[in-house]
């Protein structure tokens, strides 16, 4: 069952596509919890739950007031018609994990539609999922980006960082590059060992580094020292447009 969680018209924040118009769509679901990045949120029933920014994407348990299942990819494609879109708008699909549905046939078939119509699709997922791409062709007309959780998510090693499906995805995706969540207190060289052993696994790849952050607040917080390890390292800096400009607000 698929289930989708929120779906909203805005510019990408994040990465190398910043600023690009796009149609995101919000999956529930996820393979890690992340509770190192320490957000939190209040349940409907009360409950104060700690996990990642979109913890309301992950936790079934607390938030399913929100989880819409899905039947049919004629479900998803509909929601274009819901807004005002550019002719091809570019279309992110994010969640939650995504990939968790890569082999769904119902997920599958919304790829080749949005494809047909010529959409560019972009994945945000942590990298730890297998992608098929033999067998569903359309993943290679898609872009990845590549969030493989660090330490501080507080997800083991062997979970979240897995080279087999980093050098799959890098390989054979339209594009890809890696987007890491830093925060100021985790700069330290562990982190920068952490950081090379992983993008060896796909050397070429591009590396984007953003603040961790629940809020403008802590993205300000985070940012400079952020830019600085960007610079040592020769990094790509990455702003959180979205939070920069709309704060903590969801569906933007
Ligand atoms: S992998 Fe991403 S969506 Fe899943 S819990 Fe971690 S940060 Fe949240």
């Amino acid at each position: 069952m698929i289930y989708l969680v929120e779906h909203f018209y805005s510019i990408q924040g994040e990465g190398k596509y910043v600023g690009t118009p796009s149609l995101f769509f919000r999956f529930g679901g996820c393979n890690m919890k992340c509770e190192g990045f320490s957000c939190s949120e209040t349940a409907p029933d009360g409950t104060k739950i700690i996990g990642c920014d979109t913890v309301y994407a992950v936790n079934k348990e607390h938030f399913s007031q929100n989880w819409v299942s899905i039947n049919k990819a004629e479900e998803l494609m509909n929601i274009l018609n819901l807004y005002e879109l550019p002719n091809a708008v570019d279309i992110v699909l994010t969640g939650g994990e995504p990939l968790i549905y890569a082999n769904d046939a119902i997920f599958v078939e919304f790829l080749q539609k949005l494809n047909a119509r010529g959409h560019q699709i972009t994945f945000e997922t942590n990298g730890s999922l297998h992608v098929d791409f033999e067998k569903y062709p359309v993943y290679k007309e898609c872009i990845f980006a590549l969030s493989v959780k660090l330490a501080n998510s507080n997800e083991s090693l062997n979970k979240r960082v897995r080279g087999d499906v980093i050098y799959n995805i890098a390989s054979n995706a339209k594009d890809a590059f890696f987007k890491f969540s830093i925060d100021k207190e985790s700069i330290t060289m562990a982190l920068e060992d952490e950081i090379e052993s992983i993008v060896m696994h796909s050397p070429q790849t591009k590396v984007y580094c953003m603040p961790v952050a629940g809020n403008k607040k802590e993205l300000e917080e985070n940012t400079e020292p952020l830019v600085e390890f960007c610079k040592a390292k020769g990094y790509n800096f990455s702003d959180r447009l979205h939070i920069r400009i709309w704060d903590a607000n969801k569906g933007v």
